[in-house]
């Protein structure tokens, strides 16, 4: 055993030499240009941050490879939820919820795609296994959701074999090694992208620390509802320092939902609360509701149905999600202004928004609190608690 320092704060930890002598990095602790981080030390400084960014200019060459690797991933993904299905437990009159099987992956994916990289397969095989375990209360326990299999699954490209870069025309480019090749993919320019390319360019400052970056398969914002495009979208996940804290210390922003209106704001500086609205969303909501009513009425043919229903709810999906960042970012922009400690949150009463992406909310609400840096608290919650298998879970 050797010993293993914090180049911050000098914590000490016995760790394994690997084969030339250096120290092999204890759990969760971090290795950043030549100097080693331990945990605590590396979340003062650094927040973990995904950008997507639409990538441009694709030509068919692109396409066809990126076609390729997606068709794999997507094999590997369900032939590891198949398998882990197949290894598991029925609900039969068991007082508790066994542990989830452990199932080695690695071999059912590599046979699902032997093309695709060792590394790819282990990224996507984990992934899989983590999100299959923290469903499976509610896939094989209570029966409340599908097991998950995918219709599409990004490609993960580890972080030796991506790299971003200027090209000559100046545009920002993310150099991927895909079957064998490195190729390079443009990433948009315009006002909307700036902030993720502004994370990505202090990757290239070293400034920050790349950790995966994957592309994906998106349906693109067009008018016409009935036409469905394609996007390709590079998803870049790194360590970002964080800023100079602010000097918060203006007591809670009280941050509650109401019957009506969508949100009631409270904070000790302002002398009336302030409210977010949201009776476009309401109407959006009903809309949807009545509107897959209406598809499922129609005399065409199922396949038609189908996909009239995928491109609306797409629609759909994608709205929410800008509706619930611009609520985060309105809560951010307040919570700093009023230079509050902590946001306080309390999501208890639902009625005003009956189906609404509460979950996405809260975190992306806690998000916004560890990028100021100041507490995030959830006061109340309006989770409802499974009343027929009991409230704690069997675990
Ligand atoms: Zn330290």
């Amino acid at each position: 055993m050797v010993d293993c320092y914090c180049s911050q704060c000098r914590a000490l930890r016995q760790s394994k030499p690997t084969k030339d002598g250096t120290p092999r990095l204890p759990r969760n602790w971090q290795r950043f240009k030549d100097e080693i981080w331990c945990d605590t030390c590396w979340h003062a400084a650094f927040k973990l941050r995904a950008v997507s960014i639409p990538v441009r200019m694709m030509t068919p060459e692109l396409w066809a490879v990126l076609r390729e690797a997606w068709n794999a991933c997507r094999a590997v993904a369900n032939a590891s939820v198949l398998a882990l299905l197949k290894d598991d437990v029925v609900r039969n009159g068991q007082a508790k919820m066994p542990a989830p099987p452990k199932t080695y992956l690695y071999p059912v994916g590599r046979a699902a795609a032997p093309e695709l990289s060792p590394r790819s397969v282990v990224s996507v095989t984990h992934a899989v296994q983590g999100r299959y375990n923290r469903q499976r209360w509610d896939v094989l326990w209570r029966g409340a959701a599908s097991p998950p299999l995918y219709r599409r699954y990004p490609v993960p490209i580890p972080p030796d074999s991506f790299d971003i870069r200027h090209d000559d025309d100046g545009w920002h480019v993310l150099s991927v090694r895909l079957g064998g090749e490195w190729r390079d993919f443009r990433l948009d320019r315009s006002a909307g992208s700036q902030r993720g390319l502004a994370a990505l360019r202090q990757i290239m400052a070293g400034e920050a620390k790349g950790v995966e970056a994957s592309l994906l398969c998106k349906v693109a914002h067009v008018g016409d509802h009935r036409a469905r495009k394609w996007e390709v979208m590079a998803k870049v996940v790194s360590w970002l320092p964080r800023g100079e804290k602010q000097n918060a210390t203006c007591g809670p922003l009280d941050v509650c939902t109401a019957s009506d209106v969508f949100m009631r704001v409270l904070h000790a500086g302002w002398s009336d609360p302030r409210n977010i609205q949201a009776d476009h969303v309401r109407t959006w909501i009903v809309g949807h509701t009545a509107m897959l009513g209406r598809i499922k009425e129609r005399p065409q043919g199922r396949e038609h149905k189908r996909r009239e229903y995928r491109v609306r709810c797409d629609k759909y999906r994608n709205r929410i999600d800008s509706f619930v960042k611009m609520t985060a970012a309105q809560l951010r922009r307040w919570a700093q202004q009023s230079r509050a400690s902590e946001i306080r949150y309390d999501d208890s009463v639902r009625d005003y928004l009956p189906s609404f992406a509460w979950d996405k909310l809260r975190q992306s609400i806690a998000l916004a609190c560890d990028d100021l840096g100041i507490t995030y608290t959830l006061a109340a919650s309006g989770e409802v608690v499974d009343e027929i298998h009991g409230t704690a879970r069997e675990e």
